[in-house]
């Protein structure tokens, strides 16, 4: 990105010139100049720019999102909080939500595409376009082998059902069934809820346990320890004394 004294201030008039990101003038020497572009506002402008998929060019902000020129009245934190803006942000957060997506090189780049990292495909960044892969049934089905791993879920002998170690229960094996499973059923969702809170800042980890079938430890890298994965064992052993003895 440039950066630089005189980037984002543009002329105004003969005694003033115009920082564009922060929608202010400001006295037309070099000092005030200095001064306010190495301001704290100034640069949280700059960063809410990256981040918002605002670019400036030929003295102008455009926002690649909206595919609009901001007019000269619209500061960076006006345009953000407009509604456009805002539901634009808040509608495309709500659908690559916990979907492998991610929008920060569509935002602070001039890309128009966003990668998906489970489809291991580029696809163009608007709305309709991210809604339709994202319910599209080769990304549910990417998702869905994506995170079995994660969540213990593991084929058997007839394909027509997968297990879940954690449960153990067995759950029709569609896209659909498994990440209803792992995303709505109370008891899955309460055991992970449970351990994560206990294994916190913990270094215990449980990736080995749920990534294969026939692991029953969790692993306490603090004390280089095997333990039982279950609430009960894993909440005696963080608090124990040889684990908080290790405490780094
Ligand atoms: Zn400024
Ligand atoms: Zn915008
Ligand atoms: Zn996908
Ligand atoms: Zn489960
Ligand atoms: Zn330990």
């Amino acid at each position: 990105m440039k950066t630089g004294l005189l980037y984002g201030i543009v002329a105004s008039s003969k005694t003033r010139v115009r920082c564009v990101f922060c929608g202010v003038f400001i006295p037309k020497a070099n000092k005030c100049i200095e001064q306010h572009t190495n301001g704290a506002k100034h640069k949280e402008n700059i960063e809410l720019m990256t981040e918002n998929g605002i670019s400036f060019a030929n003295d102008m902000l455009y926002c690649k999102p909206c595919r609009i020129e901001l007019s000269e009245e619209e500061s960076v934190t006006k345009h953000i909080e407009s509604d456009g803006h805002a539901n634009w942000v808040a509608a495309m957060e709500d659908l690559i939500d916990g979907e492998f997506i991610s929008l920060d090189p569509y935002l602070n780049s001039d890309k128009e595409d966003v990668y998906c990292e489970v489809c291991h495909s580029s696809l163009q960044c608007t709305l309709q376009n991210i809604e339709a892969h994202v319910n599209g049934i080769n990304h549910r089905t990417n998702i869905t082998e994506r995170l079995k791993p994660l969540n213990g879920i593991f084929p058997v002998d007839n394909d027509d059902e997968v297990w879940c170690k954690v449960c153990n229960v067995f759950i029709d094996n569609t896209a659909r069934s498994i990440l209803d499973h792992i995303d709505d059923d109370d008891e899955h969702m309460e055991w992970f809820a449970e351990i994560e809170d206990l294994i916190e800042e913990q270094d215990v980890s449980i990736e080995s346990f749920l990534a294969n079938e026939y692991e029953h430890n969790a692993f306490c890298n603090r004390c280089n320890l095997e333990i039982s994965c279950n609430p009960q064992t894993i909440e005696a052993h963080v608090n124990s004394d040889a684990h908080l003895s290790h405490f780094p």
